[in-house]
C-alpha cells in the first residue's frame, strides 16, 4: 500500500508507513529552528486581494510543529493560532448541546459504556414523545443547535428511527423555541442512508475515527460492524456522495499515541480536500472519560491538558478553515486555556444520558445511562455568562448551513473576509434572542452591553444598520433574522 491523498482506499489515504516517516520526520526536525520558523511563516494569514487568506500546512509541517517542544517556539505557535482563530472566527463561540436518543450498541468499543456486553448500564431509547419532551426541555435552555447521538444497533436504532426522531426534533416550535440545525453522529452507514440523512435537512455528519491507527483500532473494536477499520475511514467518502456537504472529524485521545493520531488526521482533511474539493468542516478533540463499566487509565495514551492545548493550536494552524469542537468532557479551566487557541464551537448544559435533559432541574443530572462523565457540569446560562465574562460572544448562529452556506461555499466566505460582516452580526442576533427568551437578569445585563459594544465591530456600515434594526425587532418579540 503506497500513500495516495487521492485514493478511496482507507489504507492509502490514511497511510501507516507515511504516518511513521511523518513521526520520523517530524522528531528529526523538532529543533530545526530554521524550518520551524519557516512554517510558522508560511501559516500566517495574509492579506490578499480577496481578503485575508491562510495556506494551512501539510501534516508533514504540521506534525513538525507539534514535536517541537522549545518554549519560545511553542509560544509562537501559541500566538499563531490565537492570531488565525482572531481572524476567521473572532471572538465569537458557538453553542450546542448533544441530544441522545439511544444507548442500545451491538458494537464493542472497549473505551466506551455502551458496548454491548455492558450489564451494568441501563439501555433506553427515546420514545417520539420523549424527543419531544427533551427538545422542549433544550429549547428551554435557549439551544438552537443539536448533534444527536446514537449507539449503533440496526433493529433498535435503524435508520428510520433517527430520521424519525429528527423530523420530530425539527418540527418542535415551544414558545420561541426551535432547533434549527441538527447534527448527526451515528456510526458509519451506507451512502444511500447517508442521501436520506442530507434529506432530512441535517447540518454536519459527525463520525469520530477514534483512532487512525488501524492495528489498534481492530484491537479496540473486537466485534461489530465498527471493526471493519476501511468502512469506518471510508464513512466520510460516502457520506459525501450521498450528498452531505459538511462532515465533522475527531479522534478520541487516549487510545494511541498523540502524534499519530494527529498526523490521520490532517491526512483525512488532506484526503476530503483532494477528493472533493473541500475539507471537513470541524474536527473534535475528545479525550477518554471514566464512565460505567469505563476506567480511562487502563488506556496509556492519555494526554495531559498542556499537550491538548498544543495539539489545538497546531490543528488551528494547519487547517484554518476547520471549526473545532471541545465537549463538556473538559473541565471549565481547560476549556477556558483552550478557546483562544482556535475552538470555535463548545457544548454547554449537556446531559449525556438517553432522557437527561426533561423533568430535571438545571443542577440535577441523572448518571444511570451516561456515556461519559461531564466534567464542565454548569448550566447553559452560566457558560454563557462566563464567556461573556472572557470577552467571547456566545452565538447561536445557523444561518450558513439555513441560507446554503456549506461546503466549500462556507470556506469561500471565510476566505473572502465576509465574516465579520456576517458571523458577527448573526451572532448578535442569536445572542439578543437568547437574552430576550432565556437568559437571567444578570446573564442579561452583561449580554446587552456586549452587543452594544460588539455592534461597532461590524466594518460595513450599511450592515451595521440592519442589524441594529433587527435587534430592535426582536425586542419588540420577533425572531430568525439573519444575514
Ligand atoms: N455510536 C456512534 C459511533 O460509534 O460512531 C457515535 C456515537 S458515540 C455516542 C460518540 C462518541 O463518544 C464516540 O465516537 C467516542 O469517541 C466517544 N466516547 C465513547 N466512549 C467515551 C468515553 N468513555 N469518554 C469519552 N468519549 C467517549
Amino acid at each position: 500500500m503506497s500513500y495516495n491523498p487521492k485514493s478511496l482506499k482507507a489504507e492509502e489515504f490514511i497511510n501507516h508507513e507515511e504516518i511513521l516517516e511523518t513521526l520520523e520526520y517530524a522528531e528529526n526536525n523538532k529543533n530545526n529552528r530554521e524550518l520551524i520558523e519557516e512554517i510558522l511563516e508560511k501559516a500566517r494569514p495574509k492579506k490578499t486581494e480577496r481578503g485575508v487568506e491562510c495556506a494551512g500546512l501539510s501534516h508533514r509541517e504540521a506534525s513538525v510543529l507539534l514535536a517541537c517542544d522549545i518554549p519560545e517556539l511553542t509560544e509562537k505557535m501559541y500566538s499563531l493560532a490565537r492570531e488565525i482563530k482572531e481572524a476567521f472566527y473572532g471572538n465569537r463561540i458557538v453553542m450546542f448541546a448533544p441530544l441522545y436518543l439511544s444507548n442500545y450498541c451491538v458494537n464493542q468499543c472497549v473505551y466506551c459504556p455502551y458496548h454491548y456486553q455492558n450489564k451494568q448500564i441501563p439501555r433506553k431509547k427515546l420514545t417520539q414523545e420523549e424527543v419531544r419532551q427533551e427538545v422542549i426541555a433544550l429549547q428551554d435552555m435557549g439551544h438552537k443547535r443539536l448533534a444527536i447521538e446514537s449507539g449503533e444497533d440496526p433493529v433498535n436504532n435503524p435508520i428510520e428511527y433517527i430520521l424519525e426522531c429528527i423530523k420530530t426534533i425539527y418540527s418542535i416550535k415551544h414558545k420561541n423555541g426551535a432547533i434549527r440545525r441538527v447534527n448527526v453522529n451515528i456510526a458509519a452507514t451506507t451512502v444511500e442512508n447517508y442521501r436520506k440523512l442530507h434529506d432530512a435537512g441535517i447540518g454536519t455528519y459527525i463520525l469520530f475515527q477514534e483512532t487512525y491507527h488501524k492495528e489498534s483500532y481492530e484491537k479496540l473494536h473486537p466485534t461489530g460492524p465498527k471493526h471493519n477499520y476501511a468502512y469506518h475511514t471510508e464513512a466520510m467518502d460516502r457520506a459525501m456522495e450521498g450528498g452531505i456537504d459538511d462532515v465533522g472529524l475527531g479522534v478520541l485521545f487516549g487510545l494511541e499515541m498523540y502524534k499519530y493520531e494527529f498526523a490521520g488526521i490532517l491526512m483525512h482533511a488532506e484526503h476530503l480536500e483532494a477528493v472533493h474539493g473541500v475539507g471537513p468542516h470541524t474536527i473534535s478533540i475528545p479525550r477518554i472519560k471514566r464512565a460505567s463499566d469505563i476506567d480511562p487509565s487502563v488506556f496509556d495514551n492519555g494526554i495531559d491538558d498542556d499537550t491538548f492545548a498544543k495539539i489545538i493550536a497546531c490543528i488551528r494552524i494547519a487547517v484554518p478553515y476547520t471549526g473545532m469542537i471541545i465537549s463538556t468532557r473538559e473541565s471549565e479551566s481547560c476549556r477556558d486555556k483552550v478557546m483562544s487557541l482556535g475552538v470555535s464551537q463548545i457544548s454547554g448544559g449537556s446531559r449525556t444520558s438517553v432522557g437527561g435533559y426533561a423533568g430535571y432541574n438545571a443542577d440535577e443530572r441523572p448518571h444511570d445511562t451516561e456515556q461519559f462523565d461531564v466534567s464542565d457540569q454548569r448550566s447553559l446560562d452560566e457558560v454563557v455568562r462566563w464567556l461573556m465574562e472572557k470577552g467571547y460572544i456566545p452565538s447561536f448562529c445557523t444561518a450558513c448551513y439555513r441560507e446554503g452556506r456549506t461546503g466549500d461555499r462556507f470556506m469561500s466566505l471565510c476566505k473572502v473576509g465576509q465574516i465579520q460582516n456576517c458571523c458577527l452580526p448573526n451572532a448578535l442576533m442569536t445572542l439578543k434572542e437568547y437574552l430576550e427568551d432565556y437568559a437571567s437578569p444578570e446573564t442579561k445585563e452583561i449580554g446587552e452591553a456586549m452587543i452594544l459594544k460588539e455592534l461597532e465591530n461590524i466594518p460595513k456600515e450599511k450592515v451595521r444598520e440592519i442589524a441594529r434594526e433587527h435587534l430592535t425587532e426582536i425586542e419588540k418579540g420577533n425572531r430568525d433574522f439573519r444575514f
